[in-house]
C-alpha cells in the first residue's frame, strides 16, 4: 500500500518477498535481490472541476423535482390522505428551500457549460 501523494524518489515500498522496506524506484530489491514489481499511477478520479457542468445541471433539476413531489405530497395537494402527519415546517420552507437549491444548481452548472 504506497500512498499516492508521495513522489517515487522518497517513496518506500515494502518488498514482497523478503519484507524489508526499500526506498526509491528501484528494479530489485537490493536484500535479496529479488524484482520488484513495476509501480503503476493510479489514475485520479475524475475532479468536480473538470467537469463540464452536465452533473450539476442534473443533479439540480433531480432536487428540483424532489423538491416539487414532496410539496405537493405534504402541502396537501393531492387527494391522497397520508398516513403520517407532516410537520408544516416541511412545505413551507424546506420544499421551496429544496426547490431554490436545485435551481442555483442549475444555473451553477450551466454556467459551468458555457465557460468550458
Ligand atoms: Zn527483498
Amino acid at each position: 500500500m504506497s500512498p499516492s501523494w508521495q513522489s517515487q524518489a522518497d517513496m518506500k515500498r515494502q518488498c514482497v518477498y523478503c519484507g524489508k522496506m526499500v526506498t526509491g524506484p528501484r528494479p530489485a530489491c537490493p536484500y535479496c535481490r529479488e524484482a520488484l514489481p513495476e509501480l503503476k499511477k493510479v489514475a485520479a478520479p475524475s475532479a468536480p472541476a473538470g467537469s463540464d457542468g452536465r452533473r450539476e445541471v442534473r443533479r439540480g433539476l433531480l432536487y428540483m423535482l424532489l423538491a416539487a413531489v414532496v410539496h405537493f405530497f405534504a402541502g396537501g395537494y393531492s387527494s391522497l390522505s397520508l398516513p403520517i402527519p407532516i410537520n408544516p415546517v416541511v412545505f413551507e420552507y424546506l420544499t421551496p428551500l429544496l426547490f431554490l437549491s436545485g435551481l442555483g444548481f442549475t444555473l451553477y452548472g450551466l454556467i459551468l457549460r458555457m465557460k468550458s
